[in-house]
């Protein structure tokens, strides 16, 4: 099945989405409107998406066959030119044209490709879709949607078919199906699938729109079989309900809600970002996507006129209800054919239900059916024209896309433990590590060292033994020469130098052994001190290892640190998202401009807002997040490569820089500077915006006006506001120019750098809010002009007035908005109070402007001021005495 953004697949079965027109002249004329009810939204998962018709002949039942055996029907199909010709008698009838003719022939495989299987295809691609019958009670509409062809599979209708469909198409490990099963009859909604729950209410979510239906049973589907047993649970139970308010279900509408949600894969790992800057974290930052897409099959009530259809004994409030359901969706359909205004889909039940369905955003499809009688030619031709109002209905399909921000969460938990018990396991390990090569390292040296000792011992015991011996016998010997020399002999003094001559060579013999010995012993020690060396040495290297371990443990620690750094980077990315929906809720409420306000005037609101929001625990937040990922992090998020992460970074710092305790912390960490950057080096209006906001809200300190100054903001805000469309974006830049203005240090330079150009440029955007900051920059302007004046520190013609803001100021000093209007009241008060700009508020008109605030101003202080600068000024005295005005 195809994946494509669904557009394009009911190609294949003929439902074209180009228009064609009607034989039947303007009738069919479909041109592309665009509804002022219908939200362009330039993406690409909106296109537009024309409500296309089928009609569908049913065959002569057994009834007709005889009784209108001699008439011929009262239509003709020419299916291949998808005409259908509406006899008036037998030479004259008139042709219409639809996207699809099916004759009584046609197979309800053919008609379920031809009506449903584009739509269900496109719920599967994530529209909504309804497919809905329509037509005279006995024409088959339920034989067309609702058969469940159990005992002829060929029979089978397209509620059937299209679950099979459905379940072909689906998951089921990421995918899920559900249905809701439900009965309209008199304006109350009955639960098909709960007969007991028999007034189900209809909630419209604010935000989107949509209508659902809380209180309906939605039972989880797996597979195709419990469908069948729940479409013939909801049959006997519509038959059973029937009948106890005695009605037939030809009276009912029936309607099947099919939810699908779809998991989208692949699509967040397709991010990854060349660079490598941040790849784990622009992985985990983006949620995964999910879409909801609804199928709607309705089974519409007979459309026949009651008095006709043999409702004896039936009251006449039922037939008003009926009639009301349905007449309103004609009503309804009628409006959007006619590119009306108003369509009144809040008159029934159906329409509301259907809202979505008719000129909304899904992918609608209806089949008219028709019987072949001429007896009921007047139905027949009433449901044609339905059908022939209904294809001039245009919708925008959108795709039903969200982020699963519960799932994101989920998975930074996850992924939060992992890394903390992956920590906690690397830190034990290289501790177990660091022990057992401390002890072994420990055994070895005291191993080395008794060695060392053992045999230290050893060899002197041995040497001392051995010296011990020599002694011992040269002592023998020296004896025994004493005695031969004490005997005196002849023989001896002839033995004497014999025996001695022997001796002494005995005793070389010993003596060159004694040293022999002395010397092995020596080298032995050598060879136990280089083995004591040897032994240091690797205890050296042991301990070197200890070390290299301990570093490697720091390293651990560290990008420890760093990863949780991330974490709280993600964390405060979610809190911006939560932040972010619960400003989005509150201006759904408020229905306001109040946010990333940038002046004094609104300050004050925006502090509510902060105390609104510490209420429900977002400015705790905010402050949390201040301290974990710390300022100078978040600053540096500001020059990410990323999009995404650069507006969550600017948003935080807005949010921040809204309070005032932040902001000299922002300004000294560098903030106002990288703010002021990002309105040159990005394209992007959101953070534009927000940026501006926040050097609106720095702006307010004279010291960071300055600063402002000082570094070329004046040309950085000119040159964001010169490319801004969005009023928002151009409030900002206006409030912080406005700020700036009420700076008496700043009045040349401020206008030397094209300021009062600037902020008079911003008038073309038409919206209120801008025009009052603008007029609250003049204001704070001609204020701080006219006290240099009467200083003396200034002389000459007002700036403002040469920069042209003259017309702009007398065009708009009687403006109804007393936000704009007070500012130009007072900026023109300020303005009357140098003679030398009378001439030129003169010729433009000021004076008659001071003359009415002079004279009825509501606030009594600023006519007070008019009257007194008027009465100061002899030029403008002069001038009213010529036109003889008094005030
Ligand atoms: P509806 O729901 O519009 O009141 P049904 O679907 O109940 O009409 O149809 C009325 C009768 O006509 C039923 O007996 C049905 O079986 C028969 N029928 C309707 N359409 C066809 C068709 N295309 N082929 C054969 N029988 C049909
Ligand atoms: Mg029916």
């Amino acid at each position: 099945m195809s994946t494509s953004q669904g557009a394009s697949n009911s190609n294949t079965y003929g439902y074209r989405n180009g228009n064609r027109t009607s034989l039947k002249t303007s009738n069919v004329k479909s041109k592309p409107t665009q509804r002022r009810n219908t939200t362009v939204i330039k993406d690409h998962t909106t296109v537009p998406g024309r409500v296309r018709v089928a009609v569908r002949l049913r065959p002569r039942i057994a009834e007709e066959s005889v009784a209108d055996a001699d008439f011929a029907d009262c239509v003709e199909l020419q299916p291949e030119l998808k005409r259908l010709k509406l006899r008036k008698n037998n030479w004259d009838g008139e042709t219409y044209e639809f996207d699809e003719v099916l004759t009584e022939f046609a197979s309800q495989k053919r008609v379920y490709e031809v009506v449903a299987r584009p739509v269900v295809e496109s719920v599967l691609d994530g529209y909504n879709g309804t497919i809905m019958a329509y037509g005279q009670t006995g024409t088959g509409k339920t034989y067309t949607l609702g058969r469940l062809g159990e005992e002829d599979t060929a029979a089978r209708g397209i509620m059937v078919r299209a679950m099979e469909d459905i379940f072909a198409d689906v998951s089921l490990e990421t995918d899920s199906v559900s249905v809701s099963y439900l009965q309209l009859y008199m304006e109350t909604i009955q639960d098909l699938l709960d007969p007991a729950n028999d007034n189900i209410a209809i909630a419209e979510d604010p935000k989107t729109g949509d209508v659902s239906l809380p209180g309906a049973t939605l039972i989880e589907i797996r597979d195709q079989q419990s469908f069948v047993e729940l479409l013939r649970l909801g049959e006997a139970h519509r038959f059973a309900a029937n009948t106890k308010l005695n009605t037939e279900s030809s009276r009912s509408h029936a309607i099947l809600m099919v939810h699908v949600k779809r998991s989208v894969k692949g699509r967040d790992v397709s991010h990854s970002n060349e660079n490598g800057n941040h790849p784990h974290m622009i992985k985990s930052l983006k949620p995964p996507i999910v879409r909801k897409a609804k199928l709607v099959v309705v089974d519409l009530a007979g459309s026949e006129r009651i008095d006709k259809s043999g409702s004896e004994g039936h009251m006449l409030e039922e037939a008003k209800s009926i009639n009301l359901s349905l007449s309103a969706l004609g009503k309804c359909i009628n409006s959007l054919a006619e590119n009306s205004a108003h369509v009144p889909f809040r008159d029934s039940k159906l329409t509301r239900l259907l809202r979505d369905s008719f000129g909304g955003t899904a992918r609608t499809s209806l089949v008219i059916t028709i019987g072949p009688s001429p007896r009921h030619r007047g139905e027949t031709a009433s449901t044609i024209m339905f059908g022939q109002r209904a294809m001039k209905v245009e919708n925008m399909i959108k795709l039903k896309e969200e982020f699963d921000y519960k799932s994101l969460s989920r998975r930074l938990d996850i992924e939060l433990d992992k890394l903390i018990m992956e920590h906690e396991r690397q830190q034990k390990a290289f501790e177990d590590e660091i022990e057992r090569l401390a002890t072994e390292a420990q055994h070895r040296i005291s191993e080395a060292e008794r060695n060392y000792v053992d045999s230290l011992e050893k060899e002197r015991s041995k040497y001392q033994k051995d010296y011990m011996e020599s002694i011992k016998k040269i002592e023998e010997k020296v004896m025994l020469n004493q005695r031969k020399n004490e005997e005196p002999h002849i023989k001896s003094s002839v033995e004497i130098p014999k025996v001695s001559a022997e001796e002494m060579a005995d005793l070389k013999k010993m003596l060159q052994k004694e040293t022999l010995l002395r010397k092995s012993a020596e080298g032995e020690t050598n060879n136990l001190k280089i083995q004591v060396a040897e032994l240091k040495q690797s205890e050296a290297s042991a301990k070197s290892e200890i070390s290299k371990l301990h570093k490697i443990l720091e390293d651990e620690a560290h990008q420890k640190d760093k990863l949780e750094g991330e974490i709280a980077i993600l964390q405060s990315q979610l809190l911006q998202f939560s932040l972010e929906a619960g400003e989005t809720r509150r201006q759904l409420n408020g229905g306001g401009f109040e946010k990333e306000v940038g002046c004094r005037d609104s300050l004050t609101s925006q502090v509510k807002h902060q105390q609104q929001a510490s209420g429900n625990g977002e400015k705790p937040s905010i402050a949390k997040l201040f301290e974990q990922v710390g300022l100078q992090k978040i600053l540096s998020l500001l020059e990410a490569e990323d999009v995404d992460v650069r507006i969550h970074a600017v948003k935080v710092v807005a949010n921040l820089a809204a309070e005032e305790t932040n902001q000299g912390k922002i300004v000294e960490a560098g903030g106002l500077t990288s703010l002021l950057m990002l309105l040159k080096t990005t394209q992007d209006e959101t953070i534009h915006r927000v940026a501006a906001g926040a050097i609106a809200n720095l702006a307010m300190n004279e010291t960071n006006q300055e600063l402002i100054m000082a570094q070329g903001g004046i040309s950085l805000l000119s040159m964001t506001a010169a490319n801004a469309e969005d009023p928002q974006t151009l409030r900002m830049i206006a409030g912080a120019i406005a700020n700036l203005c009420g700076n008496d240090k700043l009045q040349t330079e401020l206008r030397g750098e094209g300021g009062i150009k600037a902020l008079l440029g911003m008038v073309r955007c038409r919206h209120p809010d801008v025009h009052a900051q603008v007029a609250r920059g003049i204001a704070n302007f001609a204020k701080c002009e006219s006290r240099a004046s009467s200083q003396g520190i200034k002389s000459g013609r007002s700036f403002l007035i040469d920069d042209g803001a003259l017309p702009w100021i007398v065009q708009n000093a009687n403006i109804e908005a007393s936000s704009i209007r007070r500012h130009i009241e007072l900026a023109l008060c300020h303005l009357a109070q140098h003679e030398i700009n009378a001439k030129d508020m003169i010729n433009g008109g000021a004076l008659w402007e001071l003359v009415r605030i002079s004279r009825d101003c509501s606030r009594e202080d600023i006519k007070i001021l008019a009257h007194r600068t008027l009465a100061s000024n002899p030029a403008f005295q002069a001038e009213m005495r010529r036109l003889r005005l008094s005030h």
